[in-house]
């Protein structure tokens, strides 16, 4: 399975980041190794001091897709949940500033924690409420109303360079108030009021 993620797509987020609002979706990927054994804490790695938090809302792609029509894109997702983006924001803003990819940044290992997946009908054409705690405190809390680009248009888009198959999972972007992760923070995802992932910062 594949990673897809997409970045900046909520303009409170760009903000924050001094980013531009992108007209078009802009995607980067993570390897499987970037994904985090349930059960397993989550090691900050050496290599950052500023590791971020992005909480962003998952889904998974049902079928074996190519070039996907927007108007059909919805048959190609029927799963959702929650997942962290850790991002080294300063080797981000390193790559940023070189004009070089970010993969050292986003992509290594247990990069992308990835919770428990539920059933995406009942959340079809509404608004999904999601957020993340730490430590017990809200940090971030995130409406799919405010995503720049849709699922749908995601699927479209990325489905243009990249063949999609059953299994691989997109990250949709995440909200305001990305920060700093801490030794010892214990982080609790959700949907509303469902809590799918919950992991500790070592
Ligand atoms: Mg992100």
């Amino acid at each position: 399975m594949k990673i897809i993620c997409i970045g900046r797509n909520y303009a409170d987020h760009a903000k924050e980041l001094n980013s531009p609002v992108p007209s078009k979706p802009v995607f980067f990927m993570k390897p499987d190794t970037a994904l985090l054994h349930p059960h397993n804490p989550f090691f900050i790695p050496d290599f950052t001091n500023d590791l971020h938090y992005e909480t962003e809302l998952v889904i998974k792609i049902s079928k074996h897709g190519k070039c996907i029509a927007e108007k059909f894109a919805h048959k190609y997702y029927n799963e959702i949940t929650v997942g962290i983006d850790f991002t080294a924001r300063d080797l981000q803003t390193e790559c940023k500033d070189k004009g070089l990819p970010w993969e050292i940044a986003k992509s290594f290992d247990q990069s992308a924690p990835i919770g428990t997946f539920i059933p995406f009908e009942p959340f079809r054409g509404k608004d999904i409420l999601f957020g993340l705690k730490i430590n017990g405190e809200w940090r971030q809390n995130g409406n799919s109303k405010d995503m720049l680009f849709g699922f749908d248009r995601i699927i479209a888009y990325v489905s243009q360079f990249i063949t999609l198959r059953k299994g691989d999972c997109i990250f949709t972007g995440t909200p305001v108030g990305v920060g700093k992760t801490m030794p010892e923070d214990q982080f609790e995802v959700f949907i509303e009021d469902q809590k799918l992932l919950s992991f500790k910062a070592k």
